[in-house]
């Protein structure tokens, strides 16, 4: 980064250690410009990235909401809460991952949606129908037919 006194790039760093329990690195840098020494703080950003609804409202990305889908789409299905806790992690996990701030609704349906694909058949085509509120019967039939059409992934 510039130095904060006379903006040079170049910038040595003199020395750096572990602080907040490990979750921070305090860097102490040094102007090759100047001379002028500062301190600089770097944490990794887990923030959930904001959801952009369709309307381009922006909300935070809402953890019970999410399970809420899951459990209504898995509704006296064979399925564990952990396994349902798992998948509702790896989403998280996949967001996070992205490094965006902002994720299209879109993007996290989809997400969903691969998620149950992969948990069971029969919540996918609960959810999917729902969230791709499918125009007409034919287009429903085609989608379970393209299921049944796919080798089973568990
Ligand atoms: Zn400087």
């Amino acid at each position: 980064m510039h130095c904060p006194f006379c903006a040079a790039q170049d910038t040595k760093v003199i020395d750096s250690r572990l602080v907040a329990e490990g979750n921070q690195v305090r860097r102490r840098r040094e102007c090759l410009s100047c001379a002028e020494r500062y301190t600089t703080y770097e944490t990794a950003e887990l923030v959930m990235p904001r959801v952009i609804k369709q309307n381009g409202n922006r909300e935070p990305f809402d953890e019970t909401k999410l399970r809420a889908g899951l459990l209504r789409a898995l509704e006296k299905r064979p399925v564990s809460v952990e396994d349902i806790e798992a998948k509702i992690n790896s989403i998280k996990q996949v967001l996070r991952a992205t490094g965006e701030r902002e994720v299209e609704s879109l993007v996290l349906g989809e997400l969903v949606m691969e998620t149950l694909k992969t948990l069971d058949q029969v919540a996918y085509v609960r959810f999917a129908s729902v969230y791709r509120s499918f125009q007409d019967i034919a287009e429903f039939r085609n989608e379970i037919e393209r299921l049944e059409a796919e080798p089973t992934t568990n």
